[in-house]
């Protein structure tokens, strides 16, 4: 059967180059980075260098970059960082977020709400989309973080981050502005010197651009100073203790290469398009079928990512049968206590939970070819149809 993989906001494949510059930092330069004989500085400067090859993707000086396990870990410590030390001196201090972050922010926001940070949590529009002025109208004169996510990892839908944080500079320069870039990093540019020049910490994860799972970066803002999540050695500058995991940083550069490639030679319009022709077809195919987010609008849209509403079909029933058939989608509900929940990205649009448990992400990676899009065209609207035979 041939196997079509459209979920790669999930987590997409290492690509083959990855793996080529991950393989010697196992068995041929497996030093340790901070040993001072030739192994060790081997290693080193492979970190260095993919520091070096991560600053220039993001535009913004390699000390400035962190590496970490993952998206998650980024998250954790951009916001503990930043708030646990007004809480350990009981000072007041507000963290504006929103409804539709991924857990690894609303449940450290949550965290933090127990250890007494005021927390905010705002609610996007129809589309997936923080309104500007509602922003504006909840910042806080004891706000003293921001932390709003660049791209949906269920919608793709894209926030106006630039805007958002020269609103809140004006407001008041000492905020801080963090964004989730997981799922916005090697699809869309990000330019941390030009327009994401008022953003203070950003945080990607490696396995949504291609380079391993549990791997990950925390931009951190020259001049400015974290509380550190673990405690130990003094690796990456004092801000993430543990010796390094090389081979994944490694891989991190390389990543990046590949992206400022991709990106230079505009591949995003070409994987946009692939993913207008899924969307479209499947609209045009399935009746009552729908965009949940900034439909038609690329320039609001990772150009990977559709999210689609079905009439009177539960998307759980879609995703098994679509599995049985060789596609592989998904879906932003989350098991919790033995029960699915709908996604909570959706309610927060406004969604009714029926609206929510009849949705499914369909994402694509680099790597998604017009062939599997028509193939995919043929069974997701036959999958569909024999569903909603089976419910009459
Ligand atoms: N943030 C977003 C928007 C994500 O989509 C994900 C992963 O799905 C994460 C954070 C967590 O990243 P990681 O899996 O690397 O911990």
């Amino acid at each position: 059967m041939q196997r079509i993989y459209l979920d790669a906001n999930a987590t997409t494949p290492v690509l083959p180059q990855v793996v080529d510059a991950m393989r010697p930092f196992w068995m041929e330069s497996f030093g340790n980075p901070s040993s001072t004989h030739h192994a060790g500085q081997r290693a080193r400067a492979a970190i260095e260098h993919a520091r070096a090859s991560f600053a220039r993707l993001l535009n913004c000086s390699a000390k400035e970059i962190v590496f970490t396990s993952g998206g998650t870990e980024s998250d954790n410590l951009a916001l503990n960082g930043v708030l646990s030390p007004f809480l350990d001196k009981r000072q007041p201090a507000h963290l504006l977020t929103t409804e539709m972050e991924h857990h690894a922010i609303l449940y450290t926001a949550q965290a933090l709400q127990r250890r007494g940070a005021g927390v905010t949590f705002l609610a996007p529009n129809r589309e997936g989309v923080i309104e500007p002025e509602e922003f504006r109208a909840a910042l806080r004169p004891d706000t003293e973080l921001v932390s709003i996510m660049y791209a949906n990892n269920e919608t793709g839908a894209v926030q106006p981050i630039g805007k958002l944080a020269r609103i809140a500079k004006a407001y008041n320069p000492a905020i801080l502005f963090h964004t989730d870039a997981v799922q916005a990093a090697a699809k869309l540019p990000l330019d941390l010197s030009g327009a994401l020049k008022n953003v203070d910490l950003l945080s990607i994860s490696g396995h949504k651009m291609y380079a391993p799972q549990g791997t990950g970066i925390l931009f951190i803002r020259n001049g400015l100073h974290l509380a550190p999540l673990l405690h130990g050695g003094p690796q990456e500058r004092q801000r993430r203790a543990g010796t390094e995991n090389v081979p994944g940083i490694v891989a991190l550069g390389r990543a990046a290469e590949l992206a400022q490639e991709w990106l230079a030679s505009h591949q995003d319009r070409e994987l946009a398009a692939l993913r207008d022709r899924l969307e479209s077809g499947l609209l045009a195919t399935i009746p009552g079928c729908s965009v949940n987010g900034p439909a038609g609008d690329a320039e609001r849209r990772s150009p990977n990512t559709t999210n689609l509403r079905f009439e009177d079909v539960d998307a759980e029933a879609l995703l098994i049968a679509l599995d049985l058939q060789g596609i592989a989608a998904g879906f932003g509900a989350a098991c919790q206590s033995g029960a699915t929940e709908p996604s909570h990205v959706l309610l927060a649009m406004g969604l009714t939970a029926q609206e929510a448990r009849g949705s499914l992400r369909l994402s694509l990676s680099r790597l998604t070819t017009r062939d599997e899009v028509d193939r995919a065209l043929e069974i997701i609207p036959a999958a569909v149809a024999r569903l909603l035979s089976l419910a009459q």
